[in-house]
């Protein structure tokens, strides 16, 4: 109940950005309220365990917000964390994937051996929207040698049909 109320209060609806005609949910003001963070990652394991996912040895984050939610998620389930990254940021070599994103163009990358081989992997991020970014991260985590349980996303926008285009289990907090 805490977790709902938080999340119908704390996640701003804002018209025509980035762009005309998209309403970008701006989670914000969830994490700078103190009881926001906390929730989320409670919620999040009790829905992991109510989809029965068990045995994660990773938590992968979406650059940015599922680096904010991914981290304190990997504390709470006691595991490491593996950072999906924005083109150019990671130093080596990485596995790069670019897709269609629901406004603009973009190319994810996970570096090589950032997973090991067999290792089972929770992908997390803050919206899932079309679809397209979640997609090419878990492409990007299975090359670098995972197995994906699930996406686990606060938000779904389920209009835009990004469950459709995922062959993991899809884990949302709230649809909108
Ligand atoms: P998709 O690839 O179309 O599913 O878009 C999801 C990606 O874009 C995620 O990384 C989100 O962080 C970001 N995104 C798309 N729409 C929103 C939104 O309304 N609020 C916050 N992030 C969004």
């Amino acid at each position: 109940a805490e977790l709902e109320a938080l999340l119908d209060t704390r996640i701003r609806s804002i018209p025509d950005w980035p762009v005309p005609g998209v309403v970008f949910r701006d989670i914000t003001p969830l994490l700078a309220d103190p009881a926001g963070i906390p929730a989320v990652v409670e919620g999040i394991a009790t829905a992991l365990t109510a989809a029965g996912v068990h045995g994660a040895d990773l938590v992968a984050g979406v650059e940015a917000r599922g680096f904010i939610l991914g981290a304190p998620l990997a504390v709470g389930l006691g595991v490491g964390f593996v950072p999906v990254r924005k083109e150019g940021k990671l130093p080596g070599d990485v596995h790069a994937e670019s897709y269609d994103l629901e406004y603009g163009q973009a190319t994810l990358e996970v570096q090589v051996g950032a997973v090991a081989s067999g290792h089972r992997v929770v992908l997390v991020d803050d919206v899932l929207a079309t679809g397209g970014t979640a997609a090419a991260a878990v492409n990007l985590l299975r090359a670098a040698g995972a197995e994906v349980l699930a996406l686990v996303c606060l938000l779904e926008l389920p209009a835009l049909g990004g469950r459709e285009r995922l062959d993991v289990p899809v884990i949302a907090l709230r649809a909108v």
